[in-house]
């Protein structure tokens, strides 16, 4: 879990976090090349954590986004992996958690971490590429019942440490702090999005690619 003193000095800055952007729906709307991708992926659940209190900034930085936006080849893919999920495992869904992150929006986040123990897990929105989650082109999701219950991955979405890190599943599971049940739920999400051509990173289970940074990058515009 996070360390009190960080959950603390995270608390201590929400109340003075801007109110998220109130035209950033519209502003997406409008964005070419962007699709709503739960009109193009079957049965896509979309919770965007980052339009909620319920993430590591406690606060609500996306303030009217609550639709998960895509590239449109991105959302094709997502549509592949939901597919291949109705083969395997026709009682499951994908839920999203994120999808297109405006660099505003990516900025903010970076001002909260700088400098903490989290700064690792943000993108420094300063850098060439900055977020992949900035083109529309990654996309953070796990798997749910037909309910709307997320299956048990381990961690949580978001969450800062080894437990999250997929390069670090074969010795959780020898120590016992990742059952087999919680891996084979991420082998599931990681196969099924590996078919369709994400690529998985190795610091969390939740978030996928369409591309590599450099195609990425040429491809496709950041969001601003
Ligand atoms: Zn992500």
């Amino acid at each position: 879990m996070r360390s009190l003193a960080a959950a603390l000095v995270l608390s201590l800055l929400a109340p003075h976090a801007q109110a998220g952007d109130p035209g950033i729906e519209v502003r997406l709307q409008k964005t070419p090349g962007l699709v709503d991708a739960a009109k193009v992926v079957p049965g896509l659940r979309v919770e965007l954590k980052y339009s909620t209190t319920d993430n590591f900034l406690h606060a609500d930085v996306y303030g009217s986004l609550e639709r998960c936006y895509l590239q449109r080849d991105a959302a094709e893919m997502l549509a592949a992996a939901a597919a291949q999920l109705a083969k395997l495992r026709p009682d499951l869904r994908l839920l999203a958690y994120d999808c297109v992150r405006p660099v505003s929006v990516q900025r903010r986040m970076w001002k909260v971490v700088k400098g903490t123990p989290q700064q690792p897990y943000v993108a420094d929105p300063n850098t060439r590429t900055g977020s992949i989650h900035n083109y529309g082109c990654a996309v953070d999701l796990t798997l749910a019942d037909a309910q709307g219950k997320p299956l048990d991955m381990g961690t949580p979405f978001d969450y800062f440490g080894q437990a999250a890190q997929p390069r670090h599943e074969a010795g959780l599971v020898q120590s016992g702090k990742l059952s087999t049940e919680q891996l084979a739920n991420r082998l599931l999400l990681r196969l099924i999005m590996a078919r369709a051509g994400f690529q998985p990173i190795a610091s969390e289970w939740w978030h996928f690619n369409c591309a590599p940074n450099s195609v990425a990058r040429k491809k496709y515009k950041k969001v601003p």
